[in-house]
C-alpha cells in the first residue's frame, strides 16, 4: 500500500557565510514562501540570516536530512536590489551568498513591535472559508473586517479573546497575515530652502529635466556654491511625487551637520539614518522601515546603496569622489558605482555632487555621457580662501611649523579667529630615532616604524597593533637621548603648545576622538570659539562649517607627489579644495597656506588658480597614456601568509592564470611585488595588478583564477580587490 507523503516546499537559500553554495530547507507549503523573501535559518547551531533564491515542492522524505527555516523576516526585496547583489558577486568577484548579506537585514533579532497587522492576499481569500465553528478565527476575522484601513491595531488586539490572539500568531505564522511597523505617509512635502541665486536656478532646472528615468547628472560646484539646497529641491520633487529617495554621504559620524541640515531642510519627511555606527538594533529597525516604505528618505554611508526601498525614484551622492564609498574588505564594493548599476535597474536617475569630481566621473561627463551641471560662484556673499604656497624649507619655529605659518597663526589668535593645521595621514607620525647612529625603532613584526605616542609615551605600530615601551638610551649604541622625527599631529600638538602657550589648541585624528561623540563635542566647542587651534587629518576637511575659522595650514602637502598611489595626486586635490572650503565660508577672509618644497609642481598651479578642470585634464591624459584606470579596469590580487614560500608560489601560479586568461583580450597582469608594507604582524605580503581594456574580460579571467585556486587551495590568505583603492 502507498503510504501518502506530506509535501513541503524546498527552498534554495544564499547565507552570507563564504562557503561558495547556497543550502536546502523547507517550510510548510501554506507559508507560500516566495523568491527573494528573507528568512531565518540555523546552520549547525547559529541562527542566519538568508536570501531565497528558488522554491520547489517536494515531497517530505527523512533522507534528505533537511531542516526547516524559522521564520521568514520578509516577503520578496525588490528586484532591483536583488539584481545589485548580482551585480556586487560578478562584478567584485565574491559569492553570490556574501552580496546577499549586504542586501538582508543584518541581524536576526526581531524588528521593532509593530503598530498593528494586515491580511495578506492569502488571508483575505482564507478569510471566506473560515466556518462558524471556528469561533476564535472568526472572531479574528470579524475584528479584521471592523478596522479602519484594514489595520488591526495592538490597542484592538489586546481586546481580543486569548484563542482570537492565538488565531492570530497562526495566521501570522502561515502568511494570512503580516506585521505593520508604521503608517506610510507621502508627498506633500514643503521644503525650507533659501530663495535660488540665477546660476542655483539653473541647475535646478537642469535637473528637474531629468527626473525619471535612469540619468547620471554631475553636479559640479565650488566649495559654498550651494549644491547642497540644488540637489536637495529635486529630493523634494521627488518625495513630493510618491517616491523614496536615497541621500549617500562620505561619513555621517564626520558629517553629522549635513544630516541636520538635510533634516531641517525637509522637517517632516520620515527620513531613515543607515550607517554602520548605529546599533543593530537600530539598523534593522530602518531597514523595515526603509521595506515597508514608512521611511521616504534614506540618509547613509555606502551601506545604504542597498537598502531595500521598492519606490525608489532617486539616488544623490554627495562628496561623490569620497574613497570612503570604497568598502576596504570583502565584498570591496564601491557605492557610487553600485548606485550607478541600482538606478539602471530601477530606471532612475542619479545625482553626483562634488566640488572636485572624481576623474571616472568627469571622463564620463567630459564624454558627455552623464549631465555635467556646474556653479561657479559661491552662493553666499563670502569670499573664497586665499591660497599660498609657503617654502617648507628655510626658517623654522617648531618641527614641521614654519614661521610664515607660525606668523600666521599668531595674526589669528591676535584678532580672535580661529586656525586649522592639517596633517596629511596618521600614518605619517614620529619615528623614533637616535642622533647618534641613526638607528629607529622597527616593529618587531611589519615592516614598519613605530610611531611615538607621546601621552602614553609608548611606541606603537598603526599596521599590527604592537605596542612597547620607550626605551632611555638607544638600544644599537646605548646614545642616552632619542629623538622624534616626522611630523605627526602629535608633535605638531605639542610644537604649537610651545609656540603658543596661551592658546586654546585641540587635536582632531582618529587617536584623540575615541568614543561616539568625540568629534561632536570637539565641533561644538569649536563653533562655541573655544578652541583657536585646530590640529588633525582630513577627518578635518570633510563639509565642516565653522564661522570664525579663517587660517588653513598644511603641513605635509608633498607627501602626494611621490606616492606609487596613482589616485595620490587626485585625493590631495580633493583634499586641499575641501580644507579651503573651511576656512572664510562667511564675512571674514580665509586664507590657505601649503607648505612645499615644490611650489612649481602643476597640481599646485591649478590648485592656485582653481582650476580643477585643467587639473583633471591633464591628470587623466596621463593616466590614459599610461593606461591606468579610469580609462582600463584595474583588479589587485594580495596574498599573504607567515610563510614566504607559500606567497612566491601562489603568485608564481595565480601570475600564470591571469596572464593566459587576459591574452586574448589585451589585458595585461604585472609582475607581483612586495606590498608597500610588505611584512605586517609577521606576515609576507605581496600584491600583484591586472589591467584590461574591459569589463567582462577581466570578470571572467578573475573568475577563472578563482576557479583555479579553489582547486589548488593555496596555503595563503589571498583576496581578489577590484577597482582597488589602498595599494598598502
Ligand atoms: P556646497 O555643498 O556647494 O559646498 P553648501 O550647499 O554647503 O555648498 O552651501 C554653502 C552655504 O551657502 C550654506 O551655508 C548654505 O546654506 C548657503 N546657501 C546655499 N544656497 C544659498 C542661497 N541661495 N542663499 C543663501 N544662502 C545659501
Ligand atoms: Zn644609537
Ligand atoms: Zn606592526
Amino acid at each position: 500500500m502507498l503510504k501518502r507523503m506530506r509535501v513541503l516546499t524546498k527552498l534554495t537559500v544564499e547565507v552570507p557565510l563564504g562557503i561558495g553554495r547556497a543550502l536546502d530547507y523547507t517550510a510548510p507549503v501554506e507559508l507560500a514562501v516566495r523568491p527573494f523573501s528573507c528568512v531565518e535559518i540555523s546552520v549547525g547551531s547559529r541562527a542566519h540570516v538568508g536570501l531565497v533564491t528558488a522554491v520547489s515542492t517536494i515531497e517530505d522524505d527523512p533522507a534528505l536530512k533537511l531542516k526547516a527555516i524559522s521564520r521568514v523576516i520578509s516577503a520578496p526585496l525588490p528586484a532591483a536590489v536583488v539584481e545589485l547583489a548580482r551585480f556586487v558577486a560578478d562584478y567584485y568577484q565574491v559569492g553570490l551568498g556574501m552580496a546577499c548579506g549586504l542586501i538582508t537585514p543584518n541581524d536576526a533579532a526581531p524588528a521593532a513591535q509593530p503598530i498593528g497587522w494586515r491580511l495578506t492576499a492569502i488571508g483575505q481569500d482564507a478569510i471566506a472559508q473560515i466556518t462558524a465553528k471556528q469561533t476564535a478565527h472568526r472572531s479574528l476575522a470579524d475584528a479584521f473586517a471592523a478596522c479602519d484601513d484594514g489595520l488591526l491595531s495592538v490597542e484592538v488586539r489586546s481586546t481580543l479573546s486569548a484563542s482570537a490572539k492565538k488565531a492570530l500568531n497562526d495566521w501570522l505564522q502561515t502568511g494570512r497575515a503580516e506585521a505593520v511597523f508604521a503608517v506610510q505617509r507621502r508627498g506633500s512635502f514643503s521644503p525650507n530652502l533659501p530663495a535660488f541665486t540665477a546660476e542655483q536656478s539653473d541647475a535646478v532646472v537642469a535637473l528637474r529635466a531629468k527626473r525619471t528615468g535612469f540619468h547620471v547628472s554631475l553636479l559640479h560646484g565650488v566649495t559654498g556654491s550651494g549644491k547642497t539646497e540644488v540637489y536637495l529641491d529635486l529630493v523634494a520633487a521627488t518625495l513630493n511625487a510618491g517616491k523614496q529617495v536615497m541621500l549617500l554621504v562620505p561619513e555621517i559620524n564626520l558629517t553629522p551637520q549635513l544630516v541636520d541640515r538635510v533634516i531641517a531642510a525637509l522637517p517632516d519627511v520620515p527620513t531613515a539614518i543607515m550607517h554602520s555606527k548605529i546599533s543593530p538594533t537600530e539598523r534593522n529597525r530602518a531597514w523595515h522601515d526603509v521595506y515597508s516604505g514608512s521611511a521616504r528618505l534614506i540618509i547613509g554611508t555606502r551601506l545604504a546603496v542597498f537598502a531595500p526601498a521598492a519606490e525608489l525614484g532617486l539616488i544623490v551622492i554627495d562628496e561623490e569622489h569620497d574613497s570612503s564609498y570604497k568598502q576596504g574588505e570583502s565584498p570591496r564594493y564601491h557605492a557610487r558605482d553600485a548606485a550607478i548599476v541600482r538606478a539602471q535597474h530601477a530606471g532612475i536617475p542619479v545625482v553626483l555632487a562634488s566640488a572636485t569630481p572624481s576623474l571616472e566621473s568627469w571622463r564620463q561627463a567630459r564624454a558627455g555621457r552623464y549631465q555635467h551641471i556646474r556653479l561657479h560662484q559661491r552662493a553666499t556673499a563670502s569670499q573664497p580662501s586665499a591660497m599660498r604656497l609657503i617654502p617648507a624649507k628655510g626658517r623654522r619655529v617648531k618641527s614641521g611649523l614654519s614661521e610664515l605659518l607660525a606668523d600666521g597663526i599668531s595674526d589669528r589668535l591676535a584678532k580672535k579667529e580661529q586656525s586649522l593645521v592639517l596633517v596629511n595621514r596618521r600614518g605619517f607620525s614620529p619615528a623614533l630615532y637616535c642622533p647618534h647612529c641613526a638607528w629607529s625603532a622597527p616593529c618587531k613584526r611589519c615592516d614598519a616604524k613605530l610611531t611615538l605616542h607621546q601621552i602614553t609615551r609608548s611606541l606603537r605600530c598603526h599596521h599590527c597593533g604592537f605596542h612597547t615601551g620607550v626605551p632611555t638610551n638607544c638600544p644599537a649604541c646605548g646614545h642616552p637621548e632619542l629623538a622624534g622625527v616626522g611630523v605627526g599631529t602629535q608633535k605638531l600638538e605639542a610644537a604649537l603648545i610651545e609656540a603658543f602657550p596661551d592658546a586654546r589648541i585641540a587635536r582632531a585624528d582618529t587617536d584623540a576622538l575615541t568614543g561616539k561623540y568625540a568629534w561632536q563635542q570637539l565641533y561644538e566647542k569649536i563653533l562655541a570659539r573655544e578652541i583657536d587651534i585646530v590640529v588633525g587629518t582630513q577627518m578635518l576637511a570633510k563639509g565642516h562649517d565653522f564661522p570664525a575659522l579663517t587660517l588653513v595650514g598644511v603641513v605635509d602637502a608633498d607627501r602626494a607627489l611621490f606616492s606609487t598611489d596613482f589616485r595620490a595626486q587626485e585625493d590631495m586635490y580633493a583634499l586641499l579644495t575641501q580644507v579651503a572650503g573651511r576656512a572664510g565660508r562667511h564675512s571674514l577672509p580665509g586664507e590657505v597656506m601649503i607648505q612645499t618644497e615644490f611650489p612649481d609642481h602643476p597640481i599646485f598651479q591649478s590648485l592656485l588658480k582653481s582650476d580643477y578642470d585643467g587639473f583633471a585634464d591633464a591628470t587623466l591624459a596621463s593616466r590614459d597614456a599610461m593606461g591606468l584606470p579610469p580609462l582600463t579596469r584595474m583588479a589587485l590580487i594580495r596574498g599573504e601568509s607567515k610563510d614566504a614560500q607559500a606567497v612566491a608560489e601562489f603568485f608564481t601560479y595565480a601570475h600564470s592564470i591571469l596572464r593566459n586568461a587576459l591574452a586574448e583580450s589585451d589585458g595585461e597582469v604585472f609582475a607581483p611585488q612586495p606590498a608597500p608594507l610588505a611584512r605586517k604582524a609577521d606576515f609576507t605580503r605581496w600584491t600583484m595588478t591586472a589591467i584590461a581594456p574591459k569589463v567582462r574580460p577581466m570578470a571572467d579571467a578573475l573568475a577563472k583564477l578563482r576557479d583555479a585556486m579553489q582547486l589548488a587551495k593555496p596555503k595563503v590568505r589571498w583576496a581578489i580587490d577590484v577597482d582597488p583603492y589602498d595599494f598598502s
